[in-house]
């Protein structure tokens, strides 16, 4: 079959290899689109500051497969059936996957960074990270559910405490930050998008952001909203916007750090501290998040933007992602 693996840093490529056998536990997907994260980039270009990456590595770890195989001792998936796989996997024997919080697992290996994964015909996946996707539900929207939709939740609900009647700041509406763009103003928030991408901010206008602004014309001390921004999402996560987040909160909010354009940043020590400002990082979601992710899909509440490209044509779009070209989120098509 064919896989898109990395081979080492800048070293990317579409090569034929074996199907997989799945282990006991284990089920075979026939991958039916596997979204393409910005994250995919920081692992090819080596941006992740020495994280290890295991190599070779098939990548993609925003998956939507059909079972066609089960390995033994799996109960309760069917074959033929559509599933959207939670690609932090988890263990459900640790204490954060024993607590709900399976995100922080300590016992498992993530799809496509840790263990292969979606760009592939097929891939081997932990029965326990399956979720059914409900009939309405796509496959390249469920694919991008997993990661760019379900790490927008968890950032702006479960970590964030968003509220409804809150002014939030989501700084990059690419591909995660225009569902949290969706998802913020579906709660009532009331929402300023930040990129420096007049295509983004114009779509964020359209995704219901109340104003939507260039960072460079943006006055921290000047907030544009009628209320405070009391929750700042930074969904790039650059030196610049680390800063930015920290300067546009108001006094007793909360910066939510999602994206990992950096691996270190600056930290306004004072500010923080005197007004009381919690600077608090995010990692993707949970498996019962990813469930009710899917059913706010299905119900029509947010619409997640993807466009669908074959398998074979991926170098193209990881240089265009990187390019800054892609609208929003880009779904491989074995
Ligand atoms: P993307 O490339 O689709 O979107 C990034 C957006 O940021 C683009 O719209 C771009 O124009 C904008 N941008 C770039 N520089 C900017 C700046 N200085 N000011 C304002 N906007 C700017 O990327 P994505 O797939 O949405 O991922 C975003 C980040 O989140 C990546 O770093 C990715 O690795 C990370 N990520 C983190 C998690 C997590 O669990 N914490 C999960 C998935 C992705
Ligand atoms: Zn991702
Ligand atoms: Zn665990």
């Amino acid at each position: 079959m064919r896989a898109a693996r990395y081979f080492g840093p800048r070293d990317f490529r579409l090569v034929e290899v074996e199907r997989p056998v799945p282990a006991r536990g284990e089920v075979l997907l026939r991958v039916r689109a596997a979204g393409l994260c910005h994250s995919d980039l920081h692992i090819i270009f080596d941006e992740l500051g020495g994280f290890p990456i295991p190599a070779p590595l098939t990548l993609g770890h925003e998956i939507c497969g059909e079972a066609v195989e089960l390995g033994e001792d799996v109960t309760g998936i069917e074959i033929g059936r559509r599933y959207a796989v939670f690609g932090p996997v988890g263990c459900g024997n640790c204490a954060y996957c024993r607590a709900g919080r399976d995100n922080l697992c300590t016992g498992s290996r993530w799809m496509g960074i840790a263990r292969d994964g979606g760009y592939a015909d097929y891939v081997a996946v932990p029965a326990q990270a399956l979720v059914p996707v409900p009939d309405a539900v796509p496959d390249a929207v469920a694919a991008v559910a997993t990661d760019a939709v379900l790490t927008s939740y968890h950032a702006l609900l479960t970590v964030g405490r968003l509220q409804p009647g809150e002014g939030v700041a989501i700084l990059g509406v690419g591909g995660l930050g225009l569902n949290a763009v969706q998802i913020a103003s579906a709660l009532g928030a009331v929402v300023l998008a930040v990129d420096i991408d007049e295509r983004k901010l114009e779509l964020a206008r359209r995704h219901g952001a109340a104003v939507a602004l260039d960072s460079r014309q943006l006055d921290p001390q000047q907030p544009p909203l009628d209320r405070p921004i009391t929750l700042v999402a930074d969904f790039v996560g650059n030196d610049q916007t680390k800063l930015l987040a920290q300067q546009l909160v108001a006094r007793g909010g909360r910066v939510v750090l999602v994206g990992l354009a950096s691996v270190g940043g600056p930290l306004l020590a004072l500010r923080d501290i005197s007004e009381e400002i919690a600077v608090l990082g995010s990692f993707w979601g949970t498996r019962a998040e990813l469930a009710t992710v899917l059913d706010v899909i299905a119900r029509g509440l947010v619409r997640p933007r993807v466009e669908t490209h074959p398998l074979e044509e991926i170098l193209t779009w990881v240089e265009r992602l990187r390019a800054g070209e892609v609208e929003s989120r880009v779904a491989l098509v074995p």
